[in-house]
């Protein structure tokens, strides 16, 4: 299980442990948020009506193939058990360590398939699929390594797989992919009729104090999905929020936000990569660091340092491309660590 390290000392930690993004909330969006708290007392629109309604119109899928839920991890897990009743879920290891939970809380068996390298073992994953198997996860990009699929590899897997096993591809941070050969998972949607997308507004839309995701499922699968997670669904300050972060201004702003943590991963990865470092390739908001054995001493000196990074122990480290200032300060924590002798 990754533990993020706590802060200590005097100085605010720099928190590059959570993949959240390091940009405000838009002036918009803070209105949208400020202006739904004057309803408190009333109870959300427990169907989501106008973001179901605005996902429909964004994506071009009827509503009766979204789903929305409070988090995208909420909803993976209502929909996990929706699937029942055969046993298992095969799921990459190394990848979201919400995954195992999730499994467990929907019922399921988790049946962990072992990375090759940093990237999802796509024929071993098709050859774990039984008659036992409710479903599959796919990461991508991959948390915690960073990595991509790639479209030839995922059709591949999915000539594979039977009709019957729904395929759940997570893209929660799909926005910030720029790597053409990665496939939009819109699109395996529109090919495959057992593809289930799965996508968020806490990374790049920035709405992680809120909570809302949303799903594209084959439309024979939401209602029972939908009634699963009948009793939670997002805040109407998310729904609101979310609906307002679907409007053409806003999305020009976030694109242009995406944009720019783009580079500044790879100028990350450049000057990590520069200072000595293996560091994976990443079409995330983080860096993957194969640190091995040195994951917790690197995590432990970081905190000291003022840093907060995501260790898990024996394999790496998993750090969130921050703000310019946080950067530079890992950079010269790592400078400073390596010349320690870490
Ligand atoms: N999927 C992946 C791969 C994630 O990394 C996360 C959050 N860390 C989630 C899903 C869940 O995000 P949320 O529930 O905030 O939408």
């Amino acid at each position: 299980m990754m533990t993020p390290a706590t802060a200590v000392g005097t100085q605010p930690p720099a928190d590059l442990s959570m993949n959240e993004t390091p940009y405000p909330p838009l002036p918009g969006i803070r209105r949208v948020v400020e202006g739904a708290a004057a309803t408190l007392q009333r109870y959300p629109d427990r169907t989501s009506s106008a973001l179901v309604a605005a996902l429909s119109a964004r994506l071009g899928v009827g509503p009766e193939a979204i789903l929305v839920g409070p988090g995208s991890a909420g909803l993976c897990q209502h929909l996990v058990q929706s699937l029942g009743p055969r046993p298992d879920v095969v799921h990459p290891a190394l990848s979201f360590e919400g995954y195992p939970l999730i499994i467990g809380n929907a019922g399921a068996r988790a049946v962990p398939v072992p990375m090759d390298g940093y990237d999802h073992d796509l024929p071993a994953m098709a050859d774990a699929v039984t008659d036992r198997t409710r479903c599959v996860l796919l990461c991508n990009p991959n948390n915690p390594t960073g990595t991509a699929l790639r479209r030839d590899d995922v059709e591949a897997f999915l000539e594979r797989i039977p009709a019957d096993v729904p395929v759940i591809v997570d893209e929660a941070y799909r926005e910030f992919v720029t790597d053409p050969r990665s496939p939009d998972g819109m699109d395996l949607y529109r090919a495959y009729d057992n593809v289930c997308v799965l996508r968020t507004f806490s990374k790049a839309y920035g709405l992680a104090a809120l909570r809302v995701g949303y799903a594209v499922v084959p439309p024979r699968l939401t209602r029972a999905a939908a009634l699963t997670g009948a009793v939670f669904f997002p805040s109407a300050l998310a729904q609101a929020a979310a609906v307002a972060s679907l409007t053409p201004e806003v999305g020009a702003e976030l694109t242009r936000r995406c944009t720019e943590l783009v580079a500044a991963r790879t100028g990350l990865i450049g000057a990590l990569r520069g200072l000595g470092l293996t560091v994976a390739p990443s079409e995330a908001n983080f860096v993957w660091l194969p640190l091995g054995e040195r994951a917790v001493p690197f995590a432990e000196r970081a905190r000291e340092a003022g840093i907060l990074v995501m260790a898990l122990p024996g394999a790496g480290v998993r750090i969130t491309v921050g703000a310019p200032e946080a950067n530079e300060r890992l950079c010269a924590f790592v400078r400073a660590a390596l010349a320690d002798g870490l």
